[in-house]
Protein backbone atom coordinates (compact mmCIF):
# COMPACT_ATOMS: atom_id res chain seq x y z
CA UNK A 1 0.00 0.00 0.00
CA UNK A 2 1.47 3.25 -0.97
CA UNK A 3 2.39 5.66 1.90
CA UNK A 4 0.26 8.50 2.80
CA UNK A 5 1.39 11.89 3.40
CA UNK A 6 -0.78 12.05 6.61
CA UNK A 7 -1.95 9.82 9.35
CA UNK A 8 -5.52 11.82 10.22
CA UNK A 9 -7.18 14.67 8.48
CA UNK A 10 -10.34 16.06 8.37
CA UNK A 11 -12.10 16.94 5.53
CA UNK A 12 -14.88 19.59 4.83
CA UNK A 13 -17.55 18.57 2.31
CA UNK A 14 -20.22 21.30 1.33
CA UNK A 15 -23.42 20.74 1.10
CA UNK A 16 -23.64 21.62 -2.95
CA UNK A 17 -21.26 19.25 -3.78
CA UNK A 18 -23.80 16.70 -2.48
CA UNK A 19 -25.98 18.23 -4.87
CA UNK A 20 -24.45 17.32 -8.61
CA UNK A 21 -26.32 19.40 -11.54
CA UNK A 22 -29.62 19.74 -9.01
CA UNK A 23 -30.33 23.02 -8.17
CA UNK A 24 -31.40 21.30 -4.86
CA UNK A 25 -31.23 18.30 -2.22
CA UNK A 26 -29.07 15.30 -2.69
CA UNK A 27 -28.01 14.20 -6.10
CA UNK A 28 -27.72 9.71 -6.14
CA UNK A 29 -25.48 9.16 -8.51
CA UNK A 30 -23.56 11.78 -7.30
CA UNK A 31 -23.34 10.97 -3.47
CA UNK A 32 -22.44 7.37 -4.76
CA UNK A 33 -19.58 8.63 -6.90
CA UNK A 34 -18.00 10.92 -3.95
CA UNK A 35 -18.42 8.55 -1.39
CA UNK A 36 -16.54 5.95 -3.39
CA UNK A 37 -13.97 8.36 -3.37
CA UNK A 38 -13.97 8.71 0.50
CA UNK A 39 -14.46 5.23 0.90
CA UNK A 40 -10.92 4.82 -1.27
CA UNK A 41 -9.06 7.04 1.08
CA UNK A 42 -10.53 5.77 4.13
CA UNK A 43 -9.09 2.53 3.15
CA UNK A 44 -5.74 3.26 2.64
CA UNK A 45 -5.76 2.85 6.90
CA UNK A 46 -6.08 6.91 6.93
CA UNK A 47 -8.13 8.44 9.80
CA UNK A 48 -10.70 10.20 8.25
CA UNK A 49 -13.34 12.44 10.00
CA UNK A 50 -15.98 14.38 7.70
CA UNK A 51 -17.67 17.82 8.23
CA UNK A 52 -20.79 18.19 5.76
CA UNK A 53 -22.60 21.66 5.07
CA UNK A 54 -26.11 22.25 4.53
CA UNK A 55 -25.76 24.74 1.70
CA UNK A 56 -27.98 22.42 -0.72
CA UNK A 57 -31.16 22.34 1.82
CA UNK A 58 -30.66 25.38 3.26
CA UNK A 59 -28.77 28.30 4.71
CA UNK A 60 -29.18 30.78 7.48
CA UNK A 61 -28.33 33.14 4.82
CA UNK A 62 -30.75 31.77 1.62
CA UNK A 63 -33.11 34.02 0.14
CA UNK A 64 -35.51 31.49 1.31
CA UNK A 65 -34.91 32.56 4.88
CA UNK A 66 -35.28 36.56 3.99
CA UNK A 67 -37.26 38.08 6.68
CA UNK A 68 -36.30 35.27 9.53
CA UNK A 69 -34.88 35.36 12.34
CA UNK A 70 -31.47 34.45 11.65
CA UNK A 71 -30.58 32.36 15.05
CA UNK A 72 -33.74 30.39 13.81
CA UNK A 73 -32.64 30.05 10.42
CA UNK A 74 -29.19 29.16 11.08
CA UNK A 75 -30.49 26.38 13.33
CA UNK A 76 -32.60 25.37 10.25
CA UNK A 77 -28.80 25.35 8.44
CA UNK A 78 -27.72 22.88 10.96
CA UNK A 79 -30.52 20.58 11.01
CA UNK A 80 -29.66 20.46 6.79
CA UNK A 81 -26.42 19.65 7.76
CA UNK A 82 -27.92 16.25 10.21
CA UNK A 83 -29.64 15.15 7.01
CA UNK A 84 -26.67 15.01 4.75
CA UNK A 85 -24.46 13.37 7.27
CA UNK A 86 -26.91 10.65 7.55
CA UNK A 87 -27.28 10.37 3.59
CA UNK A 88 -23.42 10.15 3.59
CA UNK A 89 -23.10 7.63 6.50
CA UNK A 90 -25.79 5.48 4.31
CA UNK A 91 -23.60 6.02 0.90
CA UNK A 92 -20.56 5.20 2.70
CA UNK A 93 -21.82 1.82 4.21
CA UNK A 94 -22.88 0.92 0.64
CA UNK A 95 -18.94 1.24 -0.02
CA UNK A 96 -18.16 -1.41 2.82
CA UNK A 97 -17.14 2.08 5.37
CA UNK A 98 -18.43 2.17 8.56
CA UNK A 99 -18.84 5.87 9.47
CA UNK A 100 -20.72 6.93 12.88
CA UNK A 101 -22.49 10.32 12.82
CA UNK A 102 -21.85 12.88 15.60
CA UNK A 103 -24.15 16.13 15.92
CA UNK A 104 -23.68 19.42 17.20
CA UNK A 105 -26.72 19.47 18.59
CA UNK A 106 -28.76 16.63 20.41
CA UNK A 107 -30.85 14.94 18.34
CA UNK A 108 -31.17 11.33 20.26
CA UNK A 109 -33.09 9.31 18.73
CA UNK A 110 -31.41 9.97 15.48
CA UNK A 111 -27.68 10.90 15.55
CA UNK A 112 -25.20 10.22 18.37
CA UNK A 113 -23.86 13.56 20.37
CA UNK A 114 -20.76 15.10 19.65
CA UNK A 115 -18.02 13.41 22.41
CA UNK A 116 -14.78 14.27 21.71
CA UNK A 117 -12.62 11.27 22.85
CA UNK A 118 -15.64 8.99 21.15
CA UNK A 119 -14.40 10.86 18.07
CA UNK A 120 -11.15 9.72 18.80
CA UNK A 121 -11.65 6.35 19.75
CA UNK A 122 -13.44 5.90 15.96
CA UNK A 123 -10.87 7.57 14.36
CA UNK A 124 -8.29 5.07 15.66
CA UNK A 125 -10.64 2.06 15.35
CA UNK A 126 -10.64 3.20 11.35
CA UNK A 127 -14.07 4.48 11.72
CA UNK A 128 -14.82 7.83 9.61
CA UNK A 129 -16.18 10.53 11.78
CA UNK A 130 -19.49 12.47 10.30
CA UNK A 131 -19.81 15.93 12.59
CA UNK A 132 -23.12 16.94 11.66
CA UNK A 133 -24.84 20.39 12.73
CA UNK A 134 -21.86 22.79 12.25
CA UNK A 135 -20.22 24.00 15.42
CA UNK A 136 -23.65 23.60 17.57
CA UNK A 137 -24.12 28.07 17.28
CA UNK A 138 -25.61 30.10 15.03
CA UNK A 139 -24.05 32.73 13.00
CA UNK A 140 -21.32 30.33 12.21
CA UNK A 141 -20.51 28.38 9.15
CA UNK A 142 -19.75 24.73 8.74
CA UNK A 143 -16.04 25.70 7.58
CA UNK A 144 -15.58 27.47 11.00
CA UNK A 145 -16.82 24.09 11.99
CA UNK A 146 -14.17 21.96 9.97
CA UNK A 147 -11.35 24.29 11.49
CA UNK A 148 -12.84 24.16 15.20
CA UNK A 149 -12.68 20.11 14.81
CA UNK A 150 -9.73 19.73 12.72
CA UNK A 151 -8.12 21.10 15.86
CA UNK A 152 -10.16 19.29 18.32
CA UNK A 153 -9.04 15.81 16.90
CA UNK A 154 -5.17 16.94 16.34
CA UNK A 155 -6.11 15.88 12.00
CA UNK A 156 -2.46 17.22 10.38
CA UNK A 157 -4.90 19.33 7.65
CA UNK A 158 -7.96 20.14 6.66
CA UNK A 159 -8.66 19.20 3.34
CA UNK A 160 -11.31 21.47 1.58
CA UNK A 161 -13.51 19.98 -1.22
CA UNK A 162 -14.92 22.07 -3.62
CA UNK A 163 -15.89 22.57 -6.82
CA UNK A 164 -12.67 23.90 -8.09
CA UNK A 165 -9.29 22.26 -8.03
CA UNK A 166 -7.80 24.83 -5.80
CA UNK A 167 -7.08 28.44 -4.96
CA UNK A 168 -6.10 30.94 -8.27
CA UNK A 169 -5.32 34.26 -8.77
CA UNK A 170 -8.54 35.31 -10.01
CA UNK A 171 -12.08 33.55 -10.88
CA UNK A 172 -10.96 30.86 -13.37
CA UNK A 173 -14.49 31.61 -14.70
CA UNK A 174 -14.20 34.70 -15.60
CA UNK A 175 -10.44 35.71 -16.19
CA UNK A 176 -8.56 33.65 -18.87
CA UNK A 177 -5.41 34.47 -17.31
CA UNK A 178 -6.13 32.92 -13.75
CA UNK A 179 -3.46 31.12 -12.71
CA UNK A 180 -3.72 28.18 -9.45
CA UNK A 181 -1.23 28.03 -7.01
CA UNK A 182 0.32 24.82 -5.85
CA UNK A 183 1.39 26.06 -2.52
CA UNK A 184 0.54 30.12 -0.80
CA UNK A 185 0.96 31.20 2.88
CA UNK A 186 -2.06 32.30 5.13
CA UNK A 187 -0.63 35.99 4.78
CA UNK A 188 -0.34 35.77 1.08
CA UNK A 189 -4.15 35.17 0.71
CA UNK A 190 -4.75 37.56 3.03
CA UNK A 191 -2.42 40.18 0.93
CA UNK A 192 -4.06 39.17 -2.38
CA UNK A 193 -7.77 38.61 -0.89
CA UNK A 194 -7.26 35.10 -1.89
CA UNK A 195 -10.97 33.74 0.12
CA UNK A 196 -10.20 30.41 1.11
CA UNK A 197 -12.80 30.24 3.89
CA UNK A 198 -14.59 32.27 6.09
CA UNK A 199 -12.97 34.78 8.06
CA UNK A 200 -13.54 33.05 11.47
CA UNK A 201 -12.28 29.25 10.15
CA UNK A 202 -9.53 31.26 8.36
CA UNK A 203 -8.20 33.06 11.06
CA UNK A 204 -8.72 29.61 13.41
CA UNK A 205 -6.64 27.64 11.21
CA UNK A 206 -3.59 30.52 10.89
CA UNK A 207 -3.80 30.69 14.60
CA UNK A 208 -3.27 26.99 15.32
CA UNK A 209 -1.18 26.24 12.35
CA UNK A 210 -3.79 23.81 10.46
CA UNK A 211 -2.61 23.98 7.11
CA UNK A 212 -5.74 23.69 4.54
CA UNK A 213 -5.72 22.00 1.69
CA UNK A 214 -8.27 23.20 -0.91
CA UNK A 215 -8.77 20.66 -3.95
CA UNK A 216 -11.63 19.47 -6.40
CA UNK A 217 -14.25 17.05 -5.18
CA UNK A 218 -15.49 16.14 -8.49
CA UNK A 219 -11.75 15.30 -10.12
CA UNK A 220 -11.77 11.98 -9.78
CA UNK A 221 -8.91 10.68 -7.62
CA UNK A 222 -8.01 14.08 -6.09
CA UNK A 223 -8.61 13.24 -3.16
CA UNK A 224 -6.50 10.21 -3.28
CA UNK A 225 -3.34 12.17 -4.53
CA UNK A 226 -3.81 14.98 -1.89
CA UNK A 227 -3.56 12.23 0.95
CA UNK A 228 -0.83 10.68 -0.88
CA UNK A 229 0.85 14.30 -0.92
CA UNK A 230 0.97 14.38 -4.40
CA UNK A 231 0.60 17.49 -6.11
CA UNK A 232 -3.31 18.15 -6.06
CA UNK A 233 -5.09 21.34 -5.52
CA UNK A 234 -3.51 24.11 -3.42
CA UNK A 235 -1.93 23.88 -0.29
CA UNK A 236 -2.35 26.75 2.21
CA UNK A 237 0.39 26.76 4.77
CA UNK A 238 2.13 29.33 7.40
N1 LIG B 1 -24.72 26.84 10.46
C1 LIG B 1 -24.70 27.48 11.71
N2 LIG B 1 -23.67 27.23 12.57
C2 LIG B 1 -22.64 26.39 12.27
C3 LIG B 1 -22.64 25.76 11.00
C4 LIG B 1 -23.69 26.01 10.12
O1 LIG B 1 -25.59 28.25 12.02
O2 LIG B 1 -21.75 26.20 13.10
C5 LIG B 1 -25.88 27.02 9.57
C6 LIG B 1 -25.82 28.29 8.74
O3 LIG B 1 -27.13 28.77 8.57
C7 LIG B 1 -25.28 27.77 7.41
C8 LIG B 1 -25.95 26.43 7.30
O4 LIG B 1 -25.95 25.94 8.64
O5 LIG B 1 -25.62 28.62 6.35
C9 LIG B 1 -25.28 25.43 6.39
O6 LIG B 1 -23.89 25.45 6.58
P1 LIG B 1 -22.88 26.03 5.47
O7 LIG B 1 -23.47 27.24 4.80
O8 LIG B 1 -21.55 26.19 6.09
O9 LIG B 1 -22.87 24.82 4.45
P2 LIG B 1 -22.07 24.65 3.06
O10 LIG B 1 -21.90 26.00 2.45
O11 LIG B 1 -20.75 24.06 3.40
O12 LIG B 1 -22.92 23.70 2.28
Amino acid sequence: MAETAYKRILLKLSGEALMGEDSYGINRSTIVRMTQEIAEVSKMGIELAIVIGGGNIFRGIAPGAQGMDRATADYMGMLATVMNALALQDALKGHGVVARVQSALNIDQVVEPYIRPKALRYLEEKKVVIFAAGTGNPFFTTDTAAALRGVEIGAQIVMKATKVDGIYSADPNKDATAVRYNDISFDDCISRRLEVMDATAFALCRDQKMPIKVLSINKPGALQRAVLGQDEGTLVHI
